[in-house]
């Protein structure tokens, strides 16, 4: 009867309307402390506009970040100048509490290839202003550009001082390999590469993530760093996943434990959603029933075609039972796959049409097949979650680079910076890779590792290796490919950065040099 009563009432009171969606609320009185304390960021730009992204969370920790669970308006602005004054773009985005109450604003009708300013506002809250950039026209005749790659940022291991000084290289673009979260939970640390037990810097909140809130809260407590704040406030980034954002050496629907496939999917999509909640993406990446359409492609005008690559969800599972292990027959399986068969032919097709002057593989495994082995060991050893372990797809795509002279690929993931050269099993050198370290994973490291020498001189492809902690900047012009090796001297205090090594390709000729 009371509820009879109260649906009357409330259908006469607030019409069928308002009962078919929840009211959104606006304004003061909302939260009881700062609400973007997750700091802003930006994405995925186009000519004529980018991603903007924040979370209402004015206590991160929180179940449901401490925000009522109701949409709620969040305002923004985008302006031609750092000073706020020509406003160019504004509106109202809705935070939903479906999406943790995330936004990610999709800005159009702005001119290319310059820089904006952003922010947002609740109430009398606002957040700092962000900078980020638009893309050139995709027929511009671009003459330069300049970008960072990262990646790899363990929270215990280290503090993220890297992305700080990455902040004031004043780059048009990030582009982020993946594991931005790691999933384990706080434990004794294994010893390092120098056989020293690595120290815990800051422990990770909470236990394994499975579930969604789960997964929030170790993006949380990562987004609450202020160097990484300011790494996404000062450009935009094109961002990718690898896996640690879901667990160690996941690939398609298979865990290393033996998960079924039907319950690994469900924990996959728990930390799809917190990723796509975290991340300043297009809508068109909100996780479906398949996963997430996340390879995407980036033009700079004629200079360079970035191709951002998923090599995690469409790849079968790891040859040799995975790990560091010397080859066994399902390394030349001519079914596997690392893109799948669709990823792969939007590849080929772009490569095909030799659009750029530079084309860029921008993906998370290593493809330059190296031998680690050191000691007494007789046969090679391969890192088996690399491209190392799927010698088909491998050749394949080092078949399609066959010609272009202009083909650099981009890579995290090893924890140690690489460069070298790519070859076809005919021997030919085909492309160039340059392995970014890791913003923290693996803690202060040294110059290089004690067995480098050893693999060195087993892998005559392998032109510089380095164990310290860093990013990547990439400068490009028509001619010339130069890629710095930015280092941190320590990361379990506030470190330097300085260059280690600078490489350099010139365009027409696929091999790298070292300076
Ligand atoms: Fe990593
Ligand atoms: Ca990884």
């Amino acid at each position: 009867m009371t509820l009879e009563i109260t649906r009357r009432t409330l259908i006469g009171g607030l019409g069928a309307a308002a009962l078919a969606a929840p009211a959104i609320l606006h304004g003061q009185m909302l939260f009881n402390a700062y609400p973007f304390r997750l700091g802003v960021a930006s994405g995925d730009p186009t000519p004529d506009g980018f991603v903007l992204w924040t979370r209402l969370a004015p206590d991160p920790l929180a179940d449901g970040g401490g925000v009522p669970m109701a949409p709620i308006g969040v305002d923004w602005a985008v302006a031609s100048d750092p000073g706020f004054k020509a406003v160019v773009q504004k509106g109202t985005a809705i935070a939903r509490p479906e999406l943790a109450h995330s936004v990610h604003v999709e800005v159009t009708g702005l001119l290319p290839d310059r820089p904006y300013w952003y922010r947002f506002m609740v109430g009398r809250d606002r957040t700092l202003l962000g900078r980020t950039r638009t893309l050139p026209l995709p027929g511009a005749n671009v003459r330069a550009l300049k970008f960072a790659v990262a990646g790899c940022q363990n929270y215990e291991d280290g503090l993220f001082t890297a992305f700080r000084h990455m902040a004031a290289e004043d780059v048009d673009f990030v582009f982020h390999y993946g594991d931005y979260i790691y999933e384990d939970r706080w434990r004794p640390k294994d010893p390092g590469h120098d056989g020293r037990p690595r120290p815990t810097v800051r422990p990770h909140i909470g236990d394994k993530p499975f579930s969604t809130d789960d997964y929030r809260r170790r993006y949380a407590q990562y987004k609450l760093d202020g160097d990484l704040q300011a790494a996404h406030a000062a450009a935009p980034w094109w961002t990718t996943f690898d896996d640690h954002e879901v667990e160690d050496n996941w690939v398609g629907l298979e865990d290393k434990y033996d998960t079924p496939a039907a319950v690994f999917r469900l924990r996959r999509a728990a930390a799809f959603q917190a990723w796509y909640e975290h991340s300043p993406v297009r809508a068109g990446m909100i996780p479906g029933p398949t996963g997430i359409a996340m390879h995407r492609r980036a033009r700079y005008g004629t200079l360079l075609d970035a191709h951002f690559l998923d090599t995690r969800q469409y790849r079968t599972n790891q040859p040799c039972d995975d790990d560091f292990k010397p080859d066994c027959p399902a390394v030349t399986d001519p079914k596997a796959q690392v893109l799948g068969t669709e990823q792969e032919a939007w590849l080929a097709r772009s490569l095909g049409g030799k659009r750029a002057r530079w084309n860029c593989l921008a993906q998370q495994v290593m493809m330059m097949r190296l031998d680690r082995r050191t000691g007494d060991t007789v046969v090679p050893i391969r890192n088996m979650d690399s491209w190392a372990g799927y010698m088909t797809p491998r050749e394949r795509l080092l078949e399609r680079c066959r010609g272009l002279g202009n083909v650099v690929v981009l890579t995290g993931d090893e924890h140690q910076n690489f460069a070298g050269e790519l070859a076809t099993a005919k021997g030919e050198t085909v492309a160039v890779e340059f392995v970014g370290t890791s913003i923290s994973a693996g803690g202060d490291g040294g110059d290089v590792r004690r067995d480098a020498a050893e693999v060195r001189s087993h892998n005559p492809q392998l032109k510089f290796s380095n164990d310290q902690r860093g990013y990547l900047i990439c400068s490009v012009t028509p001619d010339r490919w130069e890629t710095r090796f930015r280092v941190m001297d320590r990361v379990t205090v506030a470190g330097e950065v300085s260059t280690r090594a600078v490489a350099t390709v010139e365009h027409g000729v696929a091999g790298v040099v070292m300076g």
